[in-house]
């Protein structure tokens, strides 16, 4: 144990040079590294569409390779843990091809689905400078320079969507956890009793919450985990634009109340994930503020449109909320995963989470005179403990890009989504459903649907077509589009937020559903 046997000299000595499996020299990262940026670059190439116009003017690869689960597990192979290292320049070049090769690349102009953006490339950079400092971003002691810079990022998500200077917040894994760190933060502030201590109790079965069917499912997720039960959740009706109807919310909070129960968080979308709705925020804030109900807004896809100078009056009232939930990974274009959270007060956040653990010094330098100067400790303000510094691809971004260069982007996701309905209607086989923001939605009706089928039956035929169409207009590869359901319609639905995409791809995939439709019909 001393160290003074021959065997314990012997390990001293290898103590001292270690060879760590896993340590890279610093020639040796130079070159892995160069060789992978350049294969990346390569890979960026051919997902742009080319500029000249001698050349074809479409990318070199397609959406996705549509291959089989089978397909992709083969191409992986089945080896075992690895019981012997391998060198690392050799292990890149060999998985950057297997990613190249067997992936579905939302950065492709052709992919209009989902509400997953185009990542911005040097949000890859920005990545991988992140990791290379590995800043733990839970305490500013030990992550000084990347917690001011999240603290940064924060505060211009906060101007870029014009709330006041008292809001706050963090950056976390995407939508859904901002979400989460708005209700937790709701439920905290919004009950009487010590509920971080005794629990939900027998008063929290009386809480309710109030929200549309369209908002996002990570509501269910949250009223579940977070012990208040689905059935807390009051359903409130949407209008013929799936919007809150503000008249049907306001009776059902009354009802609620004239029952003895204990309405406390009203939840509206900033955009809808299935069509992109604004629910009236402007009428929703002020039924909160008449009736003391915290208001969360949802605006993992279409807060940061309110930065337009055309965005509705609506869209922009999200700056009143007491929390708003925003998604960088979305119309940031930052790559995964970003998601932010902004709470009116950020004391309700230190309220809902922080726990002060014996071992954790990281609040005894107060010092300084300034308030502003007090180090912040990210892990007091939500679920995480430990956190990775994922501020700085989004900083990065808003750096490149700016306020306009964000301006321009976003509106031009809106216009082809705009121009795409346009056409949408021109088409004698399709039908418009919705748009709103860079979401429009239509169905592809045949000119001859079958006679003699009765209403429920006509539109268990369009679903079933439509439903197949989509799965054909995937499979091409050339472009990519998801669907919704509207009122129990089967809808083919595109979503643009996706700066690479252009009237081109637009273009494209009206002549592929279009093609594919006509021959669907006919067989
Ligand atoms: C995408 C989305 C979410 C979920 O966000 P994730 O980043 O996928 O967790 C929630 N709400 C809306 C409106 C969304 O569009």
């Amino acid at each position: 144990m001393n160290g003074t046997s021959d065997s314990g000299s012997d390990q001293q000595r290898n103590l001292r040079c270690r060879e760590a499996a896993l340590e890279m020299g610093a020639e040796q990262f130079r070159q892995a590294g160069h060789l992978l940026v350049d294969q990346i670059g390569d890979f960026l190439q051919t997902l742009q569409t080319a500029p000249s116009p001698s050349e074809s003017g479409q990318p070199s690869r397609p959406v996705h390779p549509a291959e089989s689960v089978a397909e992709v597990k083969a191409a992986l192979g089945s080896a075992a843990l690895p019981q012997q290292g391998m060198a690392a320049a050799a292990l890149l070049d060999e998985t950057a091809h297997l990613l190249f090769d067997h992936s579905l690349f939302n950065g492709h102009p052709g992919f209009m689905a989902y509400v997953t953006s185009s990542a911005a490339p040097i949000g890859a950079l920005g990545d991988l400078l992140a990791s290379s400092i590995n800043a733990n971003v839970g305490a500013w002691a030990l992550s000084p320079m990347a917690t001011e810079i999240e603290k940064q990022t924060v505060d211009w998500i906060r101007q870029a969507i014009d709330c006041d200077e008292s809001y706050g917040g963090l950056l976390v894994s995407g939508g859904t956890m901002a979400n989460f760190v708005g209700f937790l933060a709701a439920r905290k502030a919004q009950t009487d009793w010590d509920i971080r201590s005794q629990g939900l109790g027998k008063s929290g079965q009386s809480l309710r919450l109030y929200a549309s069917r369209e908002t996002h499912t990570w509501l269910q997720k949250a009223a579940d985990l977070f012990g208040l039960g689905t059935d807390a959740i009051v359903w409130i009706d949407t209008d013929d634009q799936q919007k809150i109807d503000s008249h049907d919310l306001q009776g059902k909070i009354a009802a609620d109340r004239e029952a003895g129960l204990q309405p406390f968080l009203v939840i509206a979308s900033a955009g809808t994930v299935s069509t992109g709705a604004i629910d009236p925020l402007e009428a929703i804030a002020e039924i909160c503020r008449a009736q003391d109900l915290w208001f969360h807004v949802d605006g993992a896809y279409g807060a940061f449109a309110a930065m337009l100078p055309e965005a509705s009056s609506d869209l922009r009232a999200l700056s009143s909320a007491d929390s708003i939930a925003l998604d960088p990974h979305k119309w940031l274009y930052t790559p995964l995963e970003a998601g932010c959270v902004l709470v009116k007060d950020p004391k309700h956040l230190v309220d809902a989470f922080s726990f002060h653990p014996d071992y954790y010094l990281f609040d005894q330098d107060d010092q300084q005179e300034n308030s502003e100067d007090q180090p912040i400790n990210f892990y007091e303000y939500g679920l995480q403990n430990s956190r990775g510094f994922r501020a700085l691809k989004v900083w990065l971004a808003w750096r490149q890009a700016g306020r306009e260069g964000y301006i321009g982007m976003i509106r031009d996701d809106i216009a082809l989504a705009q121009v795409l309905a346009k056409k949408v209607t021109q088409q004698e086989e399709l039908q418009l459903c919705t748009q709103s923001l860079s979401i429009t939605t239509f169905v592809y009706v045949p000119r001859q649907i079958p006679p003699a089928l009765s209403e429920i039956e006509g539109r268990e035929y369009l679903n079933d077509l439509n439903r197949e169409l989509l799965e054909q207009v995937q499979a091409t590869g050339q472009v990519y589009l998801s669907n919704a359901m509207i009122d129990g319609q089967f809808v083919l639905r595109a979503c643009i937020v996706n700066f690479r995409t252009t009237l081109s791809e637009v273009e494209k995939l009206l002549q592929v559903v279009v093609d594919l439709g006509r021959a669907l019909e006919k067989a």
